[in-house]
């Protein structure tokens, strides 16, 4: 193992959770180990997946090692100093309600307050009475698969998509079946012709989920032109859309992208979260439910969490009320968009001629692809060696088998920090396209 010199003051070697699940999924594509007192574990929960990725965190965490793998936002830029003040605040003058139990929905103020953030993308028709606070937009996926899914029904997916997604799909024992996408996001045709040959096979389909914006992995955003075309497919199917826009304001420049709810209300349930506008450690995302959905939803939501944490509420509510929330997603906006210019300006600078990635218009991810014949499995022990770690992309994906595709986050870096992770990772592939 080689010592790498620490890169400037950051905090490089953290991994998010979901970097962890991440690294879980990929390393399940080439360990299967049968799980301890087995006869005890649902047929659910042994479809999740689980491996020896500890190790991996294990190793990762060790000083100097660049992350380029994980997808946290850059709390840094936070006015922390007014929001501590913000918080004795509430538990000073309203504790007695910040620290009781609430109503299952959320509170009234923030799911107002959701509306006009939804406002800012184009969704302006959004009924509070129909938002449904949940523990982040994670958990608001758990509720829906566990709401419209039966074992054996389909949920279909862009390949790739987040692993998340997958992991909270397949414990409810669904197939997830990828649909092909292309740099303009998901093909229409491809979609038609995965239905019809699902529904010829006597499969029932129940949801399509998607990632319009700056996919989680893959930075590519659906086309606008494509976008009722693919709402019209699903709804002629009968298949609720299930729309996940973690990311969509955070677009570097230009108009952002019109959410496929906007016009699609009864279509399209929409999930929202202030995890990237925000602060993930609060664990506030939201659904916007069709009316017709909403009160089971609703329920189900309920059963898992009671209530929302209301003091996070209240914390969130007084952030988006006195705080220049718009100026903070404006700042995170040109941020993001640097750091995006610094990996790819190196992936330009550092990679063989062999190595493609996307080029995102937001969010916080870039997708490289290797040459056919590679698995970026293996390679993620000799990025570690070389002082970098990434996501290796069968993490994002249910086709089975080696993965030649890897995913690097631009968002918790620093510029000079990437271009160091970047530098470090392109002899590893280099070594690994020689190999083949
Ligand atoms: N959806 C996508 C596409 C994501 O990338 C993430 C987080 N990485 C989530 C949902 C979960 O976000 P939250 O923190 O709101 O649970």
């Amino acid at each position: 193992m080689t010592q790498n010199q620490p890169i400037g003051n950051e905090a490089t070697t953290q991994l998010t959770e979901e970097g962890v699940d991440a690294l879980a999924r990929a390393a399940a594509h080439a360990t299967k180990e049968a799980p301890a007192r087995a006869s005890l574990i649902s047929d659910r929960a042994a479809k999740i997946k689980q491996s020896a990725v500890r190790d991996v965190f294990e190793i990762s965490m060790q000083p100097g090692l660049i992350s380029l793998a994980g997808g946290n936002p850059y709390l840094q830029s936070l006015p922390l100093a007014e929001l501590g003040q913000s918080a004795a605040r509430i538990i000073s003058e309203r504790g007695l309600e910040a620290l009781q139990y609430g109503g299952g929905q959320g509170t009234e103020e923030l799911r107002q307050q959701i509306c006009m953030v939804m406002a800012e993308e184009g969704i302006t028709d959004a009924d509070p009475a129909n938002v449904v606070i949940t523990a982040g937009s994670q958990s608001a996926q758990d509720v829906a698969a566990k709401v419209f899914t039966n074992p054996g029904d389909v949920v279909l997916v862009e390949d790739p998509t987040y692993v998340g997604a997958l992991n909270a799909f397949e414990a409810y024992q669904v197939d997830v079946v990828s649909v092909q996408v292309d740099d303009d996001g998901i093909v229409p045709a491809a979609l038609q012709a995965t239905i019809d040959s699902l529904t010829a096979a006597g499969r029932t389909i129940k949801l399509l989920y998607t990632i319009p914006n700056f996919n989680n992995p893959s930075g590519v955003t659906l086309a606008p032109e494509r976008r009722q075309e693919v709402v019209d497919i699903a709804r002629a199917a009968n298949i609720l859309v299930l729309e996940d826009n973690p990311y969509g304001l955070l677009k570097f420049d230009g108009d952002l992208p019109r959410p496929l709810r906007a016009d699609n209300p009864d279509d399209v349930l929409y999930l929202g979260s202030l995890s990237k506008i925000f602060a993930p450690g609060l664990r506030i995302g939201w659904a916007l439910v069709p009316a017709h959905l909403k009160q089971t939803f609703y329920l189900a939501n309920e059963a898992v969490t009671l209530c929302p944490p209301t003091f996070n509420q209240l914390f969130a509510s007084a952030y988006l009320r006195e705080y220049d929330w718009r100026g903070q997603v404006a700042t995170y906006r040109a941020l993001y968009q640097r750091r995006c210019e610094a990996l790819l300006d190196a992936l330009r600078e550092f990679m063989p001629s062999e190595v493609s990635w996307t080029s995102p218009a937001g969010g916080f991810f870039v997708w490289v692809t290797l040459p056919e014949g590679i698995d970026t499995y293996p390679l993620l022990y000799q990025g570690i060696d070389a002082g970098v770690v990434f996501v290796p992309g069968a993490a994002f994906t249910t086709t089975p088998g080696p993965s030649r595709h890897l995913r690097l986050a631009f968002s918790a870096a620093t510029e000079e920090t990437i271009y160091e992770g970047v530098r470090r990772l392109a002899p590893v592939l280099a070594n690994a396209i020689a190999a083949l």
